[in-house]
């Protein structure tokens, strides 16, 4: 038996179970991969995420790992800087008027070692079904049930949980792909000026260049149908036309994935709460989804914690429905608008963003909404 089951090892699951675990709360995370993924998804950390990290005591080590980014940049495709935003404005708002620029996969090992011994990470233990009966939760995993009083799915975008509980992902999917290529290049000296976090417009082809610890990323758009191959086939020769060094880039990685808005119809069914992308999904341009689903992570598992020290469901009810709320108004609206604004061509909205980046009062409130400091207004 355990107070609190977490499904899933990822960012959302083990800021859950860090949160609980803090709280005094019994916890068991069921994490299906045999160990902590790898792979190269978010990759930056806003201010109020830091937060968040820094009273669960684990921002240092991901600072001395990260890049700060006091900075970052609109661009024209072709044209130059429209706007340089610069988030210490936000210096009256947050202790962190910055972003950190580092792989979530940095993150979760962090996490993962935080956690007091009595927490039980069962690696290998993919969850197959829930069971809830008066008493609490069944949860099957492949090598068998764990008994739980309250279970958190956060086990990612095709979530078991939120599909045993029957509960839809209804949104949509968008009708282009992203390419995201991780480049061993300077761009800072190929493209000089250029902050850390660079948006640059364009209607035929916009584009997102990402300082992380180890590189770049060049986040691009790419037709939904064409074969993976011929997409990659094409890549030197985009890569080229965003700078052109003399030879191909030096290029680490690349891969192609599905964008898809969506979200699910409530975070709380009984005993169940979904968090992060088991929840909602975004469009990643402004770094919003695992951002995002920390602060779920964060106010549920706190919710969770006073509801098992005797406090009211209903407090629990209030959060989930925040949250929820939270992900459609902010994480899913500023994602699409920035995706919308990125393949547009609207000068007016240039001139209003370099209007703003000249005017602190201007930027500061455009900025608290863009790095979700809003979002939590009255709730931190
Ligand atoms: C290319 C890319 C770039 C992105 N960039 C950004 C960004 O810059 N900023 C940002 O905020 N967000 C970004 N995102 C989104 C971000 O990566 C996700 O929002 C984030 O990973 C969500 O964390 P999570 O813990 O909810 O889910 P996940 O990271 O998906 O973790 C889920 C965990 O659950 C485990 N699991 C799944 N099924 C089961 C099961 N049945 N049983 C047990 N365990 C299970 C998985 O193995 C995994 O470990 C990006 C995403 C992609 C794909």
């Amino acid at each position: 038996m355990t107070a609190v089951v977490v499904v899933g090892a990822g960012p959302v699951g083990l800021t859950a179970a860090l949160t609980l675990a803090r709280r005094g709360v019994h916890v068991t995370v069921l994490e299906q991969g045999d160990k902590l993924a790898t792979e190269s998804r978010a990759s930056t950390f806003h201010p109020p995420t830091l937060e968040m990290l820094a009273d669960l005591g684990v921002l240092e080590p991901l600072l001395s790992q990260g890049i700060i980014a006091s900075t970052f940049q609109y661009r024209e495709r072709g044209g130059g800087e429209i706007a340089t935003l610069d988030l210490s404005v936000l210096a009256a708002d947050t202790a962190y008027p910055f972003r950190v620029q580092c792989e979530q996969s940095r993150l979760t090992p962090i996490l993962l070692s935080a956690l007091p011994a009595h927490v039980h990470v069962r690696f290998g233990s993919r969850v197959e079904g829930l069971y809830p009966n008066e008493d609490g939760v069944i949860v099957h995993t492949a090598r068998g049930p764990v008994v739980a009083d309250w279970v958190i799915g956060a086990d990612g975008a095709h979530s078991a949980v939120r599909r045993a509980l029957g509960a839809g992902f209804d949104g949509s999917t968008y009708p282009e792909r992203f390419l995201v290529a991780s480049v061993d290049e300077d761009l800072a000296a190929a493209l000089p000026g250029i902050a850390p976090i660079n948006y640059v417009f364009d209607p035929d082809e916009w584009l997102v260049l990402l300082r992380t610890p180890a590189h770049w990323r060049v986040l691009l758009p790419t037709p939904a149908d064409t074969p993976d191959d011929d997409e990659l086939a094409r890549l030197p020769d985009r890569l080229a036309a965003v700078a052109d060094l003399g030879r191909p880039w030096r290029l680490l990685h690349a891969s192609l994935y599905q964008v898809h808005q969506r979200i699910t119809e409530s975070f709380r069914v009984g005993r169940v709460l979904l968090a992060g992308d088991a929840a909602h999904v975004n469009n990643p341009l402004g770094g919003m989804g695992m951002n995002s689903g920390i602060h779920d992570a964060v106010h549920l598992a706190n919710a969770l914690a006073d509801v098992l020290d005797g406090g009211p469901e209903s407090e629990l009810d209030a959060i989930a429905a925040r949250r929820r709320t939270v992900a459609i108004e902010h994480v899913q609206r500023t994602s699409h608008d920035n995706w919308e604004r990125l393949r547009g061509h609207d000068a007016s909205y240039h001139n209003h963003l370099s209007d703003l980046a000249a005017d602190p009062a201007a930027a500061r409130t455009y900025l608290r909404r863009a790095c979700l400091l809003d979002s939590l207004e009255n709730q931190r």
